[in-house]
């Protein structure tokens, strides 16, 4: 395992989108292999290949009850809304407040190229929906809820 690094602010990478993992093969576990442990390093709770300078669709995931491999993923079913505070480990010391769902199912393929379902609500909703959208080149300052702003803080 390595770590990678984190691209962060305006590099360009962020917001390009990210190409359909097709080979589930050694070079995609060394990446995901290699995310956790950056994620990890990194004290956040998820990371998007597109982050580490990879634009493949690939999300690892930590809510601190071990991994979530979520390769390919895409979000079926929304419910709800909330409003809360989100931050990136691509935009360091800085946070806002966004508009997201309540809850969301998700299915993405694991490691193997099986596919796997996921179900969540408030932070994990947030989380999901935060992550899956670096895929498409976006970042949570693209979903602040109305009249919000992002602002400094020593945080994150
Ligand atoms: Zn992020």
């Amino acid at each position: 395992m390595a770590l990678r690094k984190i691209r962060v602010n305006d590099d360009p990478i962020l917001r390009k989108k990210s190409r359909p993992v097709e080979s589930f093969d050694e070079r995609l576990w060394q990446l995901l292999d290699d995310m956790r442990e950056t994620l990890d390093k990194a004290g956040g709770i998820g990371l998007a290949a597109v982050q580490v300078g990879v634009l493949r669709r690939v999300i690892v995931i930590n809510f601190g009850e071990g991994y979530m491999e979520l390769v390919n993923p895409e979000i079926l079913e929304t419910k709800g809304e909330q409003c809360f505070e989100e931050a990136c480990l691509s935009l360091p010391h800085k946070a806002g407040v966004t508009k997201r769902p309540m809850s969301v199912k998700v299915r993405a393929q694991n490691r193997n190229g099986n596919w796997v379902l996921y179900e969540g609500s408030e932070l994990k909703a947030r989380c999901f929906c935060h992550e899956i959208d670096h895929l498409d080149g976006k970042l949570y300052i693209d979903s602040l809820a109305p009249g919000e702003q992002v602002h400094y803080t020593e945080d994150y």
